[in-house]
């Protein structure tokens, strides 16, 4: 993106024109909107649940789809939500507590995940020679 020189939708079609396997699929596509372009797609919302609903996966999180984070927060967050609610109506008195904890799970994961890909990506690998130790730090 950042060697572009052209308007966004001619690099958007330019560069699908690199890979004739894919513009041959694409021959007859339209654009549905204008091409956008976006610097960071991730995101959290700032609650986990309200009255009757709980979010799971891409509905409260998405960080990042080169690590693969989505479906694991999302499988785990469904889980965790299943279990929170079975809870709830099960043992309404522990309804609170569950909450929370669920609440805390969410959270939790996000943010384990950016840390991750904080220290792979800051300073770069590819420029970075002690990669390894910066790893297991
Ligand atoms: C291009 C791309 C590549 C990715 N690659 C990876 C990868 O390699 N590994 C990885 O782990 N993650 C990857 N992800 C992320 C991963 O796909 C998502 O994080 C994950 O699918 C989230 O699961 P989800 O159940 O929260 O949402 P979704 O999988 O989006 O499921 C939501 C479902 O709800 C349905 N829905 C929406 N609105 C309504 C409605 N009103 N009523 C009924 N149904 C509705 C939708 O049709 C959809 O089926 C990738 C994402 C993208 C876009």
């Amino acid at each position: 993106m950042s060697t572009r020189k052209v308007a966004l939708r001619e690099f958007f079609l330019s560069t699908i024109a690199l890979c004739p396997p894919l513009a041959e699929r694409l021959a007859d596509a339209e654009l549905g909107t204008e091409v956008e372009a976006t610097g960071n797609y991730s995101y959290t919302c700032d609650h986990t649940h309200g009255s009757n609903y709980f979010l799971v996966g891409d509905a409260y999180a998405f960080i990042d789809p080169v690590f693969s984070s989505g479906v694991m927060l999302a499988m785990t967050s469904a889980a965790a939500a299943a279990e929170t609610i079975d809870e709830c109506l099960h043992r309404p008195q522990n309804a609170a507590r569950a909450l929370k904890r669920y609440d805390r799970l969410l959270r939790h994961g996000p943010k384990q995940f950016s840390w991750f890909i904080y220290r792979v990506t800051n300073p770069p690998c590819a420029n970075c020679s002690s990669a390894p130790a910066m790893f297991f730090a």
